[in-house]
Parts: C-alpha cells; structure tokens; sequence
C-alpha cells in the first residue's frame, strides 16, 4: 500500500507533485501534468569507496539480460523496437539512474515491464561482465606467446575519457582538495582501477545496493497516478520482500579543514599538438561542505555573475590576460554533489606564468568583494537563472532527473528542489535584505578560505610514449605470472564470451518481449502550425503561439548565395565573431552584458538547407536565433538590430583573443569528438554540402585555426579586411525568412523590425575545388589518445527516389544489429553507429571510442556487403522506433519552422514520407539493398600511431590538410 506523504502544485511547471512512500520503503514522486512524454525513472544511492567503476559497470550489465525476458540484450531489443524517447541508464557521482520516456501509452507500459525486470531480476552473467566491464585476451587465442590484452566497453570508454583535458583536471583537482570525498572517486572508473574490479565484488555491490525497499521512482506525464501505482503494487507482489528496509540517510558529508593549508601539486599531461602553450592551471577552494538549495542558488547567481558573458569579470579578467588561451568548462561552482567546490581551471597556458594567472584570479575576487556585482550584472545574473527555470526545452526531461534525483537521495525534500520559481523568490528576499550577502560568500568561503588546492598541469611530449610503454610492460609482466591453467582459462572465457556474442537470440526468447503493432501508431505526424503574419509580397514571419512560459524564440535566415568561393575557409571564424565583437555603440563586453539584462542571448549560426521538393536549389544561410523574455522583448530586438547594423572589425586585440581561444578548443575537441571529424572528413567530397563542411567544421578547419591562431600583422589586416566585406553584403541584405514561437503580443514588433521584399532563395555557388577531395579515399590522420574511431561514407539515393524510407529504415536495422553487435559488442569499442541522411543522399557508419579502428574498419565493410536476411520482425521494429513521435518544445519548433520552410517540406511530404514507413515491406526492403555501393565508400580513422600504422591509407598531418 502507498501511503501520501506529501504533494503540492508547482504552477509554473503546469503539475501538481505527490511524494508517496510504499510500505515496503520504496519511494514514489509522481509529477502530474498535461505532457504526453511520460517519463519513469528509477535510481539508487550508489555511492563510491573507489575508483573500480562498479556503479557504472553495473549500470551496463543491468540493461544486458533479465530474468523474464532471456534474449541477450532486452535493452538493445527495445532500443530497436519501441517509440522509447528516453531510454538510457546514467551513472552519477553518487547515484544510478534508470530512465525511459514515450508519448505512447501501451508502448509506456511494455517499457517498463521491460525495464523493471532488468532492474530487479538481471541475469548477470560472468560473460555480461567481461563484454561490459573488463577481461583479458588474447591477440591470437590459439598462440599463448601472442600479446595479452584489456579489453571492455567501460574500460574502452573511461580510457577515451581519460583523454579528455577537462576530465583529467577536474578529476585530479577533486582528490587533492578532498581525498575522502565521494568526488575524489570517479564512479565511472579509472582504466588503472577498473581492471582491479571483479565479479563477485559486483554481484555484491549490486545485492547491497538494489532493491525495492531502497529505490526512488519518479513519475511524469499525463498518464493517471493510480494505473501506474497499480503497476508498482502488481510487481512488489511478486517479489518477495519480507523486512522493510528504508534507505538510510546518506553517511556524513566531507568536513572542512578550517586549518588546512593550501595544497600544492604538478601533474604531467599528455599535449595533442606541438603548442607552445599546452600546460594547464587549475585551483578549487571547498566551500561548502554540505550546501542546500539557497547556498546552491547563490553559488549559481555568482557563477553567472561572474563567468556567464563576455563582459562577466572573471571570465574577462583571465581571457584578456594573455596568460591562458581558454577557461576550462568545469570552471565555477559545481552543482551536481552536496560538497560545494568553486574551481577555476585555464588550458593553453605556460606553467611559467601560473603564479601571475593566480595573482590576476584573487585580484579579481577581491575587486568584486570590494565592489559587489553592478546593479546591471545582478539584474542580468537574476534574469538569465529566471530564464534558465522558466524555459520549456529538450532537455526537460533531464533537468527534472538531475534535479529532483540530487535532492531527494540526500534527503531533501524534492518538491522543493522543484519549485525552482520559489527558491528564486526567497533568493530575491535575502538579497534584498542584505545586499551584500554575495560578496559576503565569495569573501568567506573563497578567499579566507584555507581548504584550498592547486595543480599546475604540465604538458610533456614523451608521456604518451612512457604510458603506452609502460602499459605493454605491464601486461607482458602479467603474461610471465600466469601459469599454464590461467593461460588456458584466458582463452576459455574469451572463446566463450566470442561464441554467446555470436549467438542468435531464439524466437521464442524475442516473443517474450512485448511489442507494439504498426497499426498501434497514428499514421499523421505532429503538426506546427505558424502563421505567416507578413503583408503579402513582404519577407514571410513565420509564427506560432503555444505556451512558452512567456519567453520568445526567434531565427532569422539570410542567404549566402552572394558570398565568394574564397570567403568559405573564413565563415567559421565571421560566424564566431559575429557572437563575441562589440558594436559602433557599446564594446564587446557592455554589448553581451546588455543583451544578458534582457534575460536573452543571441547566437549566429550557419547550415546547409537542403530542398524536401525538386524545384528548389540547395542553399546555404547564414542564421542568427535568440532567445528572450516577454517583458524585455523591445529592448532584445534593439540589440539584435545593432548587432545586424553596426557590428565592428576594429577590437583587434579581442579578435586575437578570440582566434586563439578557437584553436585551443579546435585541438581540444579532436581527442573528445574524434569520431564526429572522422564522419566529417569520410563524407567530404561525396555532395558539394559535405565539402563545406569539411572546410566549416572538420579537420580543415582545425588546421586553419592552427594557422590563424598567431596571425602576423598582414594576415590579421587581410582576415579583418575579409570580414568586414562579408558584414557590409550581410548588413544590407533581407532576411529570406524569419520563425518565430512565443507569445502572440510579441508579433507587433516583428512586423515593425522585418520589413522588405521577400526574395527567393539562390542555390549556393558551390565549389570548385571538390577534386580537392577525391573518391574512395582512405585517409588515417594520428591523434595521442588511447582510443581512436573511424567513419565510413558512400553516396546512395537520396529523398527523391523511392527507396528513402526503405534505406533510413536499412540505416536503422544495421545500426541496432550488426554494427552495433559487432562492433561495440565484440569489439569493444564504446559508440558505433549507422546513419541515412536522405537530404544529402549519404549513408556513414562510424564508431567511437574504439580500441582497435583496423578491427572496426573491415568489419564495416563486410557487414555492408553481406546479404541480411532481415524478418518481419527486424521490420516491423526498425519502422516503429523510426516514429518515436518526441514532442517538439519551443525552441525546436522554431527551428524546425524556419527549416522546413526554406526546404519546401509541408505537411503533406511529411505524412506521405511517414506513410512510407509504415506501409514498409521486407521487398522494399531488399530492393533498397540493391541500390547501396559501399564498396565506392570512403574512409577515415583517427587512431593511435599504433593503431594507424597497418591501415593501407594515405596518412594525413594537420600542417598539410
Ligand atoms: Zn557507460
């Protein structure tokens, strides 16, 4: 029986709340509202005493297999058959989260079936272990003098992790502030701790830890409260649960060490390019050990305060120095652990000037102790976390996991964690009454605060050598140990695990999965309905009033059919500057600090459009999107016009920042998004888009951001010169069209400000170089990491022809099957992926986080040229989870509006396409697998020197692309 413990209505979020507790402890918090998405996530106090990973490794075993339901992988089989918008498990530093949502009200209810199964009954096979965990094997099983390897897809993906310069300094930087802390451990798992962890200590942890007496569910959408306790009551009678055992408060939280004196240390990293700066800095003081909801609130108003603009001082403060090219994401407070830690962390920096990049920090604080927030960067810092509560985005759903799961599993009271609206107000209050409480904290828990550490992060060229060296020795150590059994069980478990791999899942094991019908789903996809509020004749304003939280979403597109061939290489860097350069008026900081006083940001942005109809041309626009609140709308539109009109090239020495700022996450992003660049640069040359797009955003561009980041005097003229070329053609353009969804009241304005002739879009000039990149082209290109990816792409028919629904249906079916089974389940890397994209007319298949690509790229190839008997069932799956039906919120309506509006795709194209699908055959099927030519695909891996050097390809350096 449930019994209420607690519920209230939360106006601004649409919902009423009902906290309610099982009798056997389980916990519920249902969150009623009018959203279709319904939305159940389960989680788990897990806290960490190590670095082993076994939360995370749990995490994955418990999606591989459960009791009722004995195919080998029930979360793959749902992820491939139902409209699951969410379906995922998330590992937190002290907490498991097992979510899935859908708009679908059968589909709801077999996913859960599904998932608490998995949740409370997984089969937890040795096997589930070594694929998802870690095992030995060998590199050739039948030779015990071949090398030992580690191998797993948690161990693979934590590897590509520890490769990311964020996660290495956030993680260092945590154990030395606070070694005994749940943060100082990483419930991910280090690779050097994972391959400590073993089987019997996971089926333990997961005997301690899971269970119904200790879970937190929390339930949202539409579907009513009492049919889904029903559910909760109708499997707790099944279990057999005798003593009640409620989830004891989480043990105390770290203490402060008043009289702790600052600690000090130096940590060698790997550097991705010879840069003459690739050290890195970073300090964190503990602020609070245990924060609740205000301290949090006020952590995050100072955050913003202090780094959320170009104009914030600290942010302004140690970019404008010199002294280091970026500021790292993890700075500020963090949020997501009751200990309160305010980090400061720069990359791009030279260890030598440390000491003046603390000195410039403190001076900084200081000054805003001194001087407090102005009245316009606290109305800004107020706004923008208004602005932050109020917004109705894609990400709701996770917001509402985050949120509530933080509070309510360290014992506070989630509903309040929810009325985030309220919080603000009483934040509002306490600033009232004591102004100064800001600096108050900074002061306090800051700068006289002595738990404090620092790390200086020093780059050297031959780690990465050292690691791998040391690494192989390692295992080859372990080789000697192993006496002829253990060699002999080695090669057991692997031939084992290889041949449950292989194996296929009987019928009768996938009949016991419960599955949708195609005929269980509307044939009409969602509809967005705008309005066209323009006079005719006049440049289309496109509208749509649905409920925002009284917040405007604006895109305007201009076309850039009248920039030259040459201007393409320089887009990248206009677009950046377009966001970050001051105006005629106002500099670049007062410009940024305005626009956040209005509770609004403006972002410009360039795309491809490519037609839905044959009697449009491809074009590429150059866009600016903002988003703002009602009651500052004029004032937002006045900016948005001085950024069109009056944008100036003369800050030189912002826009050398700037340009320096670029490479130093161009570089950083190759480690963290290897495979994105691999998909890129394997597409380049198929259409004229995907040229471009090597050239915006791919490895072309890394490099142009190498060479332009010391510009000389002449190139810097020659760069602004550009520039300033491209804004006058943009200032004096008209927008082709402009989107627009939010509050009808707000249509006056857009009336006002978008006058003139519409005008059709031309198809863009194109590129003459695209011999630059010839076909059926392997290329490698070597990065330092320990895990690389690679990327195949080959042309196919596109949208036009009538085999798009078939191939996107195709892409699916290769993407959830063998792709997926081969090359993350066998191969152990952490991503891999098929994809259609009919506009274009390409397929690419990529993987990523990949510990053997050469593996990867042959299996590619052989799994696109192998014949699939695919059955009704494959099918009728592959179809239904193409059509998942995701709500589109405001601001995903208003660029869906401008697209599919440029691209001529009405509703009619839309519901004949999803038609399509839902009248797919198996012959439909086979005749669109005639149609592929993989064997013309090209390639790119991006791997380890290691790993690249048996790959037949031409070889690729930054300096030549
Ligand atoms: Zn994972």
């Amino acid at each position: 029986m449930f019994s209420i413990l607690a519920t209230k209505s939360i106006p601004h979020l649409d919902m009423t709340a009902t906290l309610l507790q099982h009798d056997c402890g389980l916990q519920v918090l249902a969150l009623d509202c009018p959203d279709n998405e319904n939305l159940c996530a389960t989680a788990f106090l897990t806290i960490p005493s190590n670095s082993t990973g076994v939360q995370h490794i749990i995490e994955h075993c418990v999606c591989e297999g459960s009791l009722n339901y004995p195919v080998k992988s029930p979360f793959s089989e749902l992820d491939r058959t139902s409209m699951a918008t969410l379906l995922n498990a998330f590992t937190y530093n002290d907490h498991t989260v097992y979510p899935f949502a859908s708009t679908n009200q059968a589909d709801f209810f077999n996913l859960w079936n599904v998932y608490w199964d998995c949740v409370f009954h997984p089969t937890f096979k040795p096997e589930t272990f070594h694929q998802e965990g870690w095992h030995l094997e060998w590199s050739n099983p039948k030779n015990f003098n071949s090398k030992l390897l580690e191998n797993g897809i948690v161990l693979n993906e934590m590897k590509a992790e520890m490769d990311d310069l964020d996660a290495i300094v956030e993680n260092e930087i945590l154990k030395l502030l606070i070694p005994k802390s749940t943060l100082a451990h990483n419930s991910g798992g280090t690779p050097a701790q994972i391959v400590k962890l073993d089987y019997k200590k996971l089926l333990k942890y997961y005997k301690d830890n899971y269970s119904p007496t200790k879970a937190r569910v929390l339930l949202y959408g539409n579907i009513p409260l009492q049919k889904k306790l029903d559910f909760i009551e109708k499997q707790l009678e099944s279990m057999d649960i005798n003593t009640p055992d409620i989830q004891k408060p989480r043990p105390t939280a770290t203490t402060l060490n008043a009289s702790a004196k600052p600690r000090r240390k130096t940590v060698k990293i790997v550097p991705e390019f010879n840069n003459r700066n690739s050290d890195a800095w970073a300090i964190a003081w503990l602020a609070v050990p245990r924060a609740d909801q205000i301290q949090k609130l006020i952590a995050e108003l100072i955050d913003s305060i202090l780094f959320d603009n170009d104009g914030a001082p600290l942010k302004m403060a140690i970019l404008e120095s010199e002294l280091a090219d970026d500021l790292s994401a993890i700075s500020g407070f963090n949020s997501d652990a009751p200990e309160l830690v305010f980090t400061v962390a720069t990359t791009g920096t030279n260890a030598r000037n440390t000491r003046k990049l603390k000195k410039n920090l403190l001076d900084t604080l200081e000054q805003f102790v001194k001087n407090g927030p102005t009245q316009q960067q606290l109305e800004a810092a107020l706004r923008q976390l208004q602005v932050e509560k109020l917004e109705i985005n894609n990400q709701i759903l996770y917001t509402l996991i985050d949120n509530v799961f933080d509070a309510w599993l360290r014992d506070e009271n989630p509903i309040d964690a929810l009325d985030s609206l309220k919080q603000l107000e009483q934040l509002q209050n306490i600033l009232e009454n004591n102004p100064e409480i800001l600096q108050q904290f900074v002061k306090d828990h800051i700068l006289d605060n002595p738990h404090c550490a620092e790390i200086t992060f020093v780059a050297d060229k031959t780690l990465a050598r050292q690691r791998n060296e040391a690494e192989a020795f390692r295992l080859h150590n372990l080789k000697t140990t192993l006496s002829a059994d253990q060699k002999k069980t080695i090669a057991q478990n692997q031939a084992k695990l290889q041949e449950l791999q292989a194996k296929q899942d009987s019928q009768e094991a996938l009949d016991t999965l419960p599955k949708l019908k195609r005929s269980d789903i509307s044939p009409y996809p969602i509809p967005v309905n705008p309005i066209n509020i323009a006079p005719q004749g006049q440049v289309p304003i496109l509208s749509e009033a649905i409920p925002t939280n009284k917040i405007n979403y604006l895109k305007i597109a201009f076309d850039m059919a009248s920039f030259e061939q040459e201007d393409l290489e320089v887009i990248t860097f206009f677009v950046m500057m377009l966001n970050h350069l001051g105006t005629k008026k106002l500099d670049y900081a007062q410009f940024d600090e305005r626009l956040a006083a209005c509770g609004a940001a403006i972002e410009a942005d360039y795309a491809f459009n490519s037609p839905a109809v044959p009697q449009l041309k491809p074009t590429a626009i150059l866009t600016f999107k903002l988003y703002s609140l009602d009651q500052t709308w004029q004032r937002t539109m006045d900016c948005l016009d001085d950024r069109l009109h009056n944008t100036i090239f003369t800050e030189h020495k912002r826009i050398l920042d700037l340009l320096r700022q670029r490479w130093a996450k161009a570089r950083q992003s190759l480690l963290a998004d290897a495979h994105a660049y691999a998909k890129t640069r394997a597409a380049t040359g198929l259409t004229k888009q995907t040229v471009a797009n090597e050239i915006w955003v791919g490895l072309t561009h890394i490099a142009k951001a190498r060479s332009l980041a010391n510009p000389s005097k002449r190139e810097l003229d020659n760069l602004i010169g550009k520039f300033e070329r491209l804004f006058r053609t943009l200032s004096n353009a008209t927008p082709l069209l402009v989107a627009h969804v939010g509050p009808e009241s707000a249509r006056d304005q857009l009336l006002e400000r978008f006058l003139g002739v519409a005008s059709q879009p031309k198809a863009f000039p194109g590129l003459r170089e695209t011999d630059r990149f010839p076909q059926k082209r392997t290329e490698a290109f070597a990065i330092s990491g320990q895990v690389g990816s690679i990327a195949l792409a080959f042309k196919t028919p596109d949208f036009f022809s009538p085999h798009a629904a078939a191939l996107a249906t195709l892409a699916e079916l290769l993407d959830t099957g063998p792709i997926w089974e081969n090359i993350r389940i066998q191969g152990g890397a952490y991503g891999a992926s098929c994809q259609y994209l009919p506009f274009s007319g390409l397929m690419i298949c990529n993987s990523a986080r990949d510990p053997s690509p050469s593996r990867s790229l042959g299996a590619v190839h052989s799994i696109l040229k192998q014949k699939h008997n695919w059955t009704q069932r494959d099918l009728d799956g592959a179809v239904i989870s193409q059509l998942k039906d995701a709500p589109m919120r405001p601001a995903a309506r208003r660029d869906f509006i401008l697209h599919a509006n440029l691209a001529g795709l009405t509703y009619e194209i839309r519901t004949k396409y999803r038609q399509d699908l839902l009248n797919l055959t198996l012959d439909d099927l086979k005749a669109a697998e005639q149609t592929i030519e993989p064997s013309d695909a090209n390639a790119c891996i991006i791997g380890t020197k290691r790993q690249i050097q048996n790959i037949e390809a031409s070889i690729l350096q930054l300096k030549h692309l």
